[in-house]
C-alpha cells in the first residue's frame, strides 16, 4: 500500500558506518520508513486524524517529541467537550491515545520531529533521531506554545488561576476579580469576553498605549467592568493553592492587585517552523489552509493551534484532523488513480 508511490532515499541508512564524511550539525539517516501518512504531533489534532486514517487502512505514524496529549496535559479540567461534562485533560488525552492505538496507529512519542521536506510526491521527515520517514501525506498538527511572562508563580499557578485561555477557562471564575496580562488583539478581546462571568476585569499592559484594534479598544472602554491599567510590569503571580494577586511595577512603585485569577495573552508561537518548504502562512507563522485544511503544498495539511483560524479548542482541533484526514485518503487514492492510467 505504502511503497509505490514513495520515492528511494538518496541517502543510504547506516551512514555512520559506512564512514561518510558529515559536517558538525548534521542528522545521519539510521534507518529509513515508509507510510501512507505521518502526523507531526500527538496533541487532540493529530490523534483524531490518526484514528480516522488509521481506520481507513492507511499506514499511519505519529510522532510526538513529548508524550501523547499536547496542550491536554496542560489543562486541569476540560468542561467544554462534548460527551464530557467534565474530564481532566491528562485523562482526555489518555483516552485518545488508547482509541488511535486501538485502530493500529503506529505512535512514536518521545520523538521530536527536526525538519520536514518534500521530493516530488514523497513527504519526507527526519527525526532528531536520525531516522527518516517517508510518506505521499503529511498532517502538521504541531499545534504551538503560548509565550509566557516568565515571572515567579506562572509556572507554579498555571491551572490554579493562571490561565491562557479565556473561553476555556472563563466559567470557573465567576463573580470574581481578574488581571488580563497583555495589550494586543487577544487580551483586549479576551477581557472583555471575561466579563461574562467576572465582577471586573483590571487588563494590564507594559506600555502607555494599547496595540489592538480600535473597534476592541472602544469596546473594552465602554464596558464599566474593564479597567485599563497601563505601563504596569508584572513581577510577580502570588498564591498558595491558588492565585490570591498579582504584583506589579509602575513608574517606580511596585503595586499589588487581589485577583482570583491571571489570564495571560502575551502572545502564542505556532510550531510552524519544522516545515523546510515553504508553505503559505501569516505573519505570525500560524499555517494557511483551505476549508479542507490543505495547504499551499499538496499533499500536506494542517490541522488545530498550528493554523490559522479563528479559535484555538480540543473541539475545532479533533474537527479540523478529521476533515485532514478525509482530505489526505482522498489524494492518495488519486495518487493510485493516476499510477494505474
Ligand atoms: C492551559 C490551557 C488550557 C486549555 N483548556 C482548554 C479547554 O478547557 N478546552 C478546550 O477546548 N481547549 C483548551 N485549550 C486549548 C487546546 O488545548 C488546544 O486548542 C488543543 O490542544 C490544540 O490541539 P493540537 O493538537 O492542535 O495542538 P497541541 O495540543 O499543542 O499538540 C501539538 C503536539 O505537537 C507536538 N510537537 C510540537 N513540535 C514537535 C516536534 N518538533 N516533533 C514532534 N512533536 C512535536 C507537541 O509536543 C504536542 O504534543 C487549552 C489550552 C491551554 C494552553
Amino acid at each position: 500500500m505504502v511503497s509505490e508511490f514513495a520515492t528511494s532515499t538518496a541517502r543510504k541508512p547506516g551512514g555512520i558506518e559506512l564512514g561518510i564524511p558529515t559536517p558538525p550539525g548534521t542528522i545521519l539517516v539510521k534507518a529509513m520508513s515508509e507510510y501512507d501518512v505521518i502526523i507531526v504531533g500527538g496533541g487532540p489534532a493529530g490523534l483524531a486524524a490518526a484514528l480516522y486514517t488509521a481506520r481507513m487502512n492507511l499506514k499511519t505514524a505519529v510522532l510526538d517529541r513529548g508524550p501523547l496529549g499536547g496542550q491536554l496535559l496542560n489543562t486541569e479540567l476540560v468542561e467544554d467537550y462534548p460527551g464530557f461534562d467534565s474530564i481532566l485533560g491528562s485523562e482526555l488525552a489518555m483516552k485518545m491515545g488508547e482509541h488511535a492505538r486501538k485502530f493500529g496507529v503506529e505512535v512514536r512519542d518521545f520523538e521530536p520531529v527536526h525538519e520536514i521536506d518534500v521530493e516530488g510526491n514523497t513527504k519526507v521527515v527526519r527525526l532528531e533521531s536520525g531516522e527518516e520517514l517517508r510518506a505521499p501525506a503529511l498532517i502538521m498538527a504541531a499545534g504551538g506554545l503560548p509565550r509566557y511572562l516568565q515571572v515567579p508563580g506562572e509556572k507554579e499557578l498555571s491551572g490554579r488561576g493562571v490561565s491562557y485561555c479565556a473561553v476555556c477557562d472563563g466559567a470557573f471564575f465567576k463573580g470574581q476579580e481578574l488581571a488580563v496580562i497583555g495589550g494586543g488583539d487577544a487580551a483586549v478581546e479576551e477581557g472583555d469576553f471575561l466579563t461574562r462571568y467576572a465582577s471586573k476585569v483590571y487588563i494590564l499592559h507594559r506600555r502607555s498605549e494599547l496595540r489592538a484594534q480600535p473597534i476592541l479598544i472602544e469596546r473594552a472602554r465602554e464596558n464599566k467592568k474593564i479597567e485599563f491599567i497601563f505601563d504596569a510590569h508584572v513581577k510577580e503571580i502570588e498564591g498558595d493553592a491558588k492565585v490570591q494577586a498579582v504584583r506589579y511595577e509602575q513608574h517606580g512603585t511596585v503595586k499589588e492587585l487581589k485577583v482570583g485569577g491571571v489570564f495571560i495573552f502575551v502572545g502564542f508561537v505556532p510550531n510552524s517552523a519544522l516545515l523546510k518548504v515553504h508553505v503559505d502562512h501569516d505573519q505570525a507563522g500560524y499555517i494557511l489552509t483551505d476549508r479542507n485544511m490543505q495547504t499551499s503544498v499538496d499533499g500536506i495539511w494542517a490541522v488545530g493551534d498550528v493554523r490559522a483560524q479563528l479559535t484555538k479548542q480540543i473541539a475545532t482541533a479533533v474537527g479540523d484532523g478529521t476533515t485532514a484526514a478525509v482530505a489526505a485518503s482522498q489524494y492518495i487514492t488519486s495518487l493510485k488513480d493516476a499510477a494505474r492510467a
